[in-house]
């Protein structure tokens, strides 16, 4: 059988249009944007500045230079914690975020932590949704950011990012949201929802990997945490990648041209799917919100069926779960945990992520792998046999420990 990628969460395959518009700056266009002298950094320095203004146009941003480039996602948002803790005033050293944020987030997070920043997490409802009123009520004079993703990355569930905004706007404060598994399929507009700083990467819309991008408005100023010849405004140094940059903006447009049409497509394969699993398979769960979830997104708990079996036993469909064995330790997803996830069922979960390559007849195999495998797989499981005989394995305890699903 021919492999199915329905892991587009992880990262999604380079668009070949998107290529094509990388290949003059991969061959013979490869001039450095910062030699102006000359034709070659001048032709360069076109083709980025034409990239920087389609991104700008396509976030909403007032102006193109409040596009920042970097490395990717995970660069851009710790330029965006980092760089607002290290250049506020000591007084203002509280962050406010979410625990089920990427990791590129929470580890920044906890590293400024040591260092004698104060975190708060805003409680989230099962769903993960945020709690605006604990938001509120986690607002200090003190507070310098506050960092919330658009979507999440497990789960697909949707934040309320123009509400977000307009209380940390009443509240005079910088208001950052990770939009990577969100832009291209949402409508955002860093104007109208009053975003301060986005985070994007290339290679979760069909563009290049090693390449994202921080919006920064235009009167916020960061402290960097590359230094060098000052690029990029000055928060950061290196020079740019031009290829990746150019493919960068290629994908947005892309993204941005096919919108509605391929969200379209991507609820109905969704829908099948669910309808399918919900009701052709015994005792699964869903997780996360049932609508307000990305339309590319679903993850269900198999009851009693090891995630990381399942995936084993359908090892010709690309998939990711909630739960990883190694020799030491067993571990579950610390997002599905903080929406209250019994251990026992995030150990079981199944994230899919469809993308553009993933097709009804698709769906229809990973239906019937999915049918054949998972009541195979609790036939052997011991937990079906104690659950069977009236145990109650929520009460089991688990030796657990972090674990990220790649995003
Ligand atoms: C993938 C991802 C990142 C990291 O992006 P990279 O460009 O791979 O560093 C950050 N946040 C979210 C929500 C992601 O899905």
């Amino acid at each position: 059988m021919k492999p199915i990628y329905m892991d587009h969460h992880a990262t999604t395959p380079l668009d070949p249009e998107v290529l094509s518009a990388m290949m003059p700056y991969l061959k013979t266009a490869f001039g450095n944007p910062s030699s102006t002298t000359h034709d070659f950094g001048r032709e360069a320095r076109q083709a980025v500045e034409t990239a920087r203004q389609q991104l700008a146009d396509w976030l909403g941003a007032a102006d193109s230079d409040e596009i920042i480039f970097t490395s990717g996602a995970t660069e851009s948002d710790n330029l965006a914690l980092k760089g607002i803790a290290y250049r506020s005033p000591d007084e203002k050293n509280h962050i406010i975020t979410l625990a089920i944020e990427h990791k590129a987030i929470l580890d920044t997070a906890k590293y400024l932590q040591k260092q004698g920043y104060e975190i708060s997490y805003v409680k989230i409802d099962s769903h993960g949704i945020i709690d605006l009123d604990d938001l509120r009520r986690q607002i200090k004079k003190n507070t310098a950011l506050i960092s919330v993703q658009a979507a999440n990355s497990e789960i697909g569930t949707m934040q309320p990012i123009a509400e977000i905004g307009a209380i940390a706007h009443e509240h005079g404060i910088p208001f950052h949201s990770d939009a990577v598994q969100a832009l291209g399929k949402l409508d955002i507009n860093v104007q109208r929802d009053k975003i301060d700083m986005l985070s994007i990467s290339g290679h979760k819309f069909y563009g290049p990997k090693g390449i994202g991008a921080l919006y920064v408005r235009k009167d916020l100023r960061l402290a960097p945490l590359i230094h060098g010849g000052g690029h990029e405004r000055g928060m950061r140094s290196g020079t740019l990648n031009v290829p990746a940059i150019v493919g960068l903006a290629k994908a947005a447009e892309i993204c941005e041209r096919d919108r509605e049409k391929e969200n379209a497509r991507l609820l109905q394969l969704r829908q099948k799917l669910r309808q399918g699993i919900e009701s052709q398979i015994e005792h699964v769960q869903l997780n996360g919100h049932p609508e307000k979830r990305l339309p590319n997104n679903l993850n269900f708990s198999f009851a009693y069926v090891e995630g990381e079996s399942l995936m084993l036993a359908c090892r010709d469909v690309a998939l990711s779960s909630g739960s990883a064995c190694t020799s030491t330790s067993l571990q579950s997803s610390y997002v599905l945990r903080a929406i209250g996830v019994p251990d026992f069922l995030a150990h079981c979960s199944i994230r899919f992520g469809l993308g553009k390559s993933n097709t009804a007849e698709q769906i229809d195999i990973v239906l019937d792998l999915l049918r054949k495998h998972v009541p195979r797989l609790r036939e052997m499981s011991p937990l079906y046999d104690l659950a069977k005989a009236g145990v109650d394995i929520e009460q089991l305890s688990w030796k657990d420990h972090d674990h990220d699903i790649h995003e």
